[in-house]
């Protein structure tokens, strides 16, 4: 096999389709626009990973260590490509370094980005401090290891998540109406550790309707409740404001099982984010000339092929969350699926 294969992104799909492409003898270059393998996982110091309770390290770690041992796999950090020519086979690739690279085949796996919650007004994040994002609550996890107010250090009484924040909201126009398929099940874990390790906090989750996808519904939804006293509410958040009288947030929801409004004082509100095409994704879908849905951006797969793998290019092939929300281990499944694609492709003969 002369030429080698691109994947673009270091993240758990990218990385899976590299280690897999290094083990079975296929050079290939692994190119990640920031300086770290593991993406946003690993970038954004996740704390605990839903479902199997596993810290970014453990699950990703073994991965990073594969590919960076691997003598088939040439790993190019800090580095993204410019500009592509040619087809299927024989692609010529320009990188931001300035390298030229001829490849067979590319795999995109260049991910996702968080929704900026700046863009709910109403909800008063980036206004009011007590005010988080679920990756703020990882972070503070992670890198602190306790639960605070950001406004005074305290820990709060009361805790409220309020789900789908970006995701299913057609307010937002036709963008952001895909469900985020991770946030209900991280809330339910998120919102177990704090009952577990600070009992006296009370923790409320806002929802429109739960959805923990298959073996998920016990562990992340009954658990919370039934073993760790985590309160579920019906309802839809029309406001978040601050009473300065004592220094607490309001939580203004229409209650929709018994249908009243209500508002409820909290401490400290954590918003679950959604997921939207990373600029990267969009960046190289539109060099490498890929289909994008019209309304959230994400790449599709190919109309003509069964494969929710294979691009409408032929020899570019597509894994993880560049194409909609997803898990870990789903992105890193189909990262090894894009793998065989690959090899398929190339027509390989694989020497076991
Ligand atoms: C707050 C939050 C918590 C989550 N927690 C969990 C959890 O506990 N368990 C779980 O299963 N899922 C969780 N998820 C979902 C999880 O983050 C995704 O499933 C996973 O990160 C997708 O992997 P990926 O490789 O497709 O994309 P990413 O993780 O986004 O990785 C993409 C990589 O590509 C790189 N890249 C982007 N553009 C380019 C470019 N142009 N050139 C080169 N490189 C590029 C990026 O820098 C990044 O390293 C969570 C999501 C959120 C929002
Ligand atoms: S997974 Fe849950 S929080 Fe995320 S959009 Fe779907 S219903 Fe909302």
């Amino acid at each position: 096999m002369a030429k080698s294969v691109l994947v673009i992104g270091g993240g758990p799909a990218g990385l899976s389709a590299a280690r897999a492409l290094g083990k079975l003898g296929v050079p290939t270059v692994l190119v990640e626009k920031e300086n770290k393998l593991g993406g946003r996982p690993v970038l954004e110091s996740y704390h605990t990973l839903i479902p199997r309770k596993m810290t970014p390290s453990q699950v990703l770690g073994p991965y990073i260590e594969d590919v960076q041992s691997n003598g088939n796999v040439r790993i190019m950090l800090g580095t993204e490509i410019e500009a592509c020519e040619g087809e299927a086979g024989d692609f010529k690739v320009s990188l931001s370094n300035g390298e030229k690279l001829e490849v067979s085949a590319i795999v995109v796996a260049t991910g996702f980005q968080h929704f900026d919650s700046r863009r709910k007004g109403e909800l008063g994040y980036g206004i009011y401090p007590d005010v988080i994002t679920n990756l703020q609550l990882e972070q503070m996890f992670s890198k602190e290891g306790r639960l605070y107010r950001p406004s005074n250090g305290e820990l709060p009484k009361r805790v409220a998540f309020v789900f789908c924040v970006g995701s299913r909201d057609r307010q937002l126009g036709v963008t952001n109406v895909h469900c985020c398929r991770y946030g209900c099940a991280l809330s339910g874990l998120q919102a177990s550790e704090i009952r577990e390790k600070y009992p006296e906090v009370d923790v409320f989750c806002y929802y429109m309707d739960v959805r923990t996808y298959g073996t998920w519904e016990y562990p992340f939804y009954w658990a919370p409740q039934e073993e760790y006293g985590v309160r579920y509410v019906r309802g839809r958040i029309a406001e978040i404001t601050f009473n300065p009288a004592d220094g607490r947030l309001r939580v203004k929801h229409e209650d929709t099982i018994v249908q009243r409004p209500a508002e409820i004082p909290m401490d400290l509100v954590v918003l679950v984010l959604g997921m939207e095409p990373s600029p990267g994704t969009k960046k190289v879908a539109k060099i490498l000339g890929l289909k994008q849905d019209p309304d959230s951006r994400f790449i599709v797969p190919s109309d003509e092929s069964g494969s929710n793998i294979r691009s409408n290019k032929e020899g570019i092939f597509i894994a993880g969350a560049c194409k909609g929300p997803i898990d870990i281990e789903s992105s890193m499944a189909e990262g090894e699926a894009a793998a065989m694609e690959v090899l398929n492709f190339l027509g390989a003969k694989v020497t076991v």
